[in-house]
């Protein structure tokens, strides 16, 4: 049984569709995951607000919703267990948060004419997540990212009419914007939204392309291979031209997303990574060499004599590379002293004759 979506969202259940999308939109910027960095809470809270959203956003599922409290729709349909919370890109709302937050200027960044002075233009670059370790950002990867986009409609090039002859929109006169007015007399209140028999674009189909149904788009599941550049980090986006959605004749590009996850053994600080290393008492007070083991490399430390618990000793060169130049980041390891539990008789005789030096003997007082 799936959680309470009313209650998840935070609404009432006579809630109008303007009210939970706007609570939506507060929660989702609230608990995305790139905002809340490593926070499986903040991760777990998304999902559940974006299922609750896809259900109650839509008025059919809704319905059934209501009627009986179940999110099973059928085949195909979004239910709880196999939300995937990647594939985002039929839904415009999230894709239009995840602009916000990354702060993608649609195509051309304004409010060009491409559709004759439309002012309220969709966003047609779709936004995808990807995950990735701290080892595919060290050496570089690739990545399949799968997705769901609309497509140019070959049959009419996009126009979505049978030999691309469009004509003057009836209801918005070619402004793309539709007056609406909700609310009697005194109370009656005018807004301007996008035309609802044009979707926007100011002119339609003379005849609508039967293979589109006049949308000039198709929806397609791409699948890409995405190659991951060394030394990529959390929300560096990766751009494939004209992968995006297509409208009105024009088509977005797709971003990937990066999102690197958190490595218990290793920090990252720009490119810098920090990694802890224990040495031995001989080797801290002598000095020696240690080799620093990093993913499928093997680093050589020198040590000097005197090196002290928490002493950072740095590898130049040997951090994460820098994404768009040359070189690298340090790695800079943190220096732990290891203390045996067991020791050996001779062991033993060894530090006891090293404790009774008078010269040395505050070594063990500290
Ligand atoms: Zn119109
Ligand atoms: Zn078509």
């Amino acid at each position: 049984m799936a959680e309470d979506y009313y209650k998840l969202l935070g609404v009432d259940k006579s809630a109008s569709q303007d009210e939970i999308k706007a609570k939506f939109r507060e929660l989702a910027k609230k608990y995305h995951p790139d905002v809340n960095a490593g926070s499986k809470e903040a991760e777990t809270k998304f999902k559940e607000i974006a299922e609750a959203y896809e259900v109650l956003s839509d008025p059919k599922k809704r319905q059934q919703y209501d009627a009986t409290g179940s999110t099973d729709f059928g085949g195909g349909g979004t239910s709880g267990s196999n939300f995937n919370w990647q594939d985002f890109s039929h839904f415009d709302d999230i894709n239009d948060i995840f602009n916000k937050i990354f702060g993608g200027g649609g195509f051309g960044g304004g409010n060009d004419t491409f559709f004759g002075g439309y002012s309220n233009q969709p966003d047609l670059n779709i936004y995808v997540r990807v995950n990735i370790t701290l080892e595919d950002a060290y050496y570089g990867s690739a990545r399949q990212v799968k997705y769901k986009r609309n497509a140019t409609c070959d049959a009419c090039n996009g126009t979505g009419a049978v030999n691309g002859k469009l004509i003057t929109c009836p209801t918005c006169r070619g402004s793309g914007q539709e007056r609406v007015t909700r609310g009697q007399g005194f109370f009656q209140v005018v807004s301007v939204t996008t035309c609802r028999t044009c979707n926007g674009r100011g002119k339609i189909p003379q005849n609508p392309c039967p293979t589109c149904k006049g949308t000039g788009y198709i929806p397609k599941m791409e699948n890409l291979t995405v190659n991951i550049p060394k030394g990529a980090d959390t929300n560096v986006k990766l751009r494939v031209a004209k992968m995006g959605n297509s409208f009105g004749g024009v088509t977005g590009d797709l971003y990937t997303v990066l999102y690197v996850q958190g490595n218990s053994g290793i920090k990252r600080s720009g490119d810098h990574l920090y990694i802890k290393a224990s040495i031995d008492f001989p080797t801290a007070a002598l000095g020696g060499e240690e080799e620093i083991p990093l993913f499928k490399e093997k680093f050589r430390l020198d040590i000097p004599s005197g090196t002290q618990p928490d002493d950072v000793l740095r590898i130049k060169g040997a951090g994460m590379p820098h994404i768009n130049s040359r070189g690298s980041g340090d790695l800079l390891v943190v220096i732990k002293l290891e203390v045996p539990k067991h020791l050996t008789s001779k062991e033993k005789e060894l530090i006891e004759e090293l404790k009774s030096e008078p010269v040395k003997k505050s070594w063990f007082h500290i």
